[in-house]
């Protein structure tokens, strides 16, 4: 069963379309969704404009309608955590304009409910499950780094080291950033709160930074007596543009900075999607770092999401269009 599940995911790289639900408010009749197919059709409209020729077709590994549930998001990604034992490479991120539900996906509403967790505490719970039996007498043993990506500088926030600009991991873990020894996936929830509170300074500020650094948390899994040695990684936030027009100064440069990364990481992806010989890693320090989780053998998975609103058109096209360019 886990072999032909892994041997379902064609190809290294996928790219799944997640449509968040209409929130309390939003006027549900002006949406910009027209058809979601099961093969991952997704026929996008400007609903305030009339003809045929505003409809755009976008096709992806697979698309998520509002009444899909966390559960049904983490059943399509289990397979990849589950080939981290086997030796892969995982890095999983979300992608989207503000609001559309990147956070939910990832890491739920709360934490609190197990029915509402996102996809970084069920993949979680599934490695540690999978990894206290012991598979084949191989015991495994995790270790969890987290560091954050901001203005181009790469900063531990597992420790008071600092912030330090030399991350250029030729292996899985990032050179001079802690490495935590975990048990279970209330460890690694502990350390990322540890890890969220050293983000920032000021717990209101938290929502706004969020959208301006990322956090990459890096989950190491090692056999013990086998030859397995392989990282799950989260882009735990941020990936999102930052609108240039409304900014200045100081955010200005965070603006740039976010776009760069992402764009850097849209880069690396397209490169690896079509195989070409020169993936460019070294553009930006989110690639950098995620590099030893994205290409070679290593699998990746995009959540591209959506918010349905009609007045979120032109923001849609432009995330699903960068989407599509790298799947
Ligand atoms: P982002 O992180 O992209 O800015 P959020 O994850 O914070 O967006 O989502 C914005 C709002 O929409 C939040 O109130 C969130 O709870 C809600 N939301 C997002 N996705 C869903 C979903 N699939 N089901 C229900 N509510 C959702
Ligand atoms: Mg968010």
């Amino acid at each position: 069963r886990l072999y032909n599940e892994v041997q379902e995911l064609k190809g290294n790289i996928r790219v799944y379309c997640r449509i968040r639900p209409f929130l309390p408010g939003q006027n549900s009749r002006q949406t910009s969704i027209e058809y979601i197919g099961e093969n991952g059709e997704l026929v996008v409209a400007n609903p305030f404009k009339q003809g045929k020729d505003t409809h755009r077709l976008f096709k992806f590994n697979k698309v998520f309608g509002q009444a899909a549930t966390q559960e049904e998001v983490f059943l399509d990604t289990r397979p990849l955590i589950r080939s981290i034992l086997d030796g892969y490479n995982v890095c999983i991120f979300a992608y989207g304009q503000t609001g559309s539900g990147k956070t939910y996906t990832m890491s739920g509403p709360s934490i609190t409910s197990k029915e509402d967790w996102g996809v970084n505490y069920r993949a979680l719970n599934d490695l540690f499950q999978l990894t206290q039996i012991r598979r084949n007498a191989v015991v495994y043993e995790v270790g969890v780094q987290m560091v954050e990506i901001y203005n181009e500088q790469v900063r531990d926030i597992l420790s008071d080291s600092g912030i330090w600009n030399t991350a250029l991991p030729n292996g899985l873990a990032v050179p001079d950033a802690s490495m935590h020894s975990v048990r279970s996936t209330e460890d690694v929830l502990e350390l990322m709160n540890i890890g969220l509170m050293n983000r920032t300074v000021g717990a209101t500020a938290l929502n706004e930074r969020s959208s301006r650094s990322h956090c990459v948390l890096s989950v190491h899994v090692r056999g013990v007596d086998v030859e397995t040695d392989s990282v799950l990684r989260v882009d735990l936030a941020g990936s999102e543009r930052v609108d240039r027009s409304e900014a200045t100064g100081e955010r200005l440069k965070e603006a740039q900075h976010i776009n760069k990364s992402l764009s850097a990481l849209g880069d690396v992806i397209f490169a690896l999607a079509h195989k070409n010989p020169h993936v460019p890693y070294r553009n930006s320090k989110l690639t950098q770092v995620l590099q030893s989780s994205l290409g070679g053998q290593a699998k990746t998975l995009m959540f591209v999401q959506v918010n349905p609103d009609g007045d979120s058109y032109a923001e849609t096209v432009s995330t699903l269009k960068f989407a599509e360019r790298v799947s």
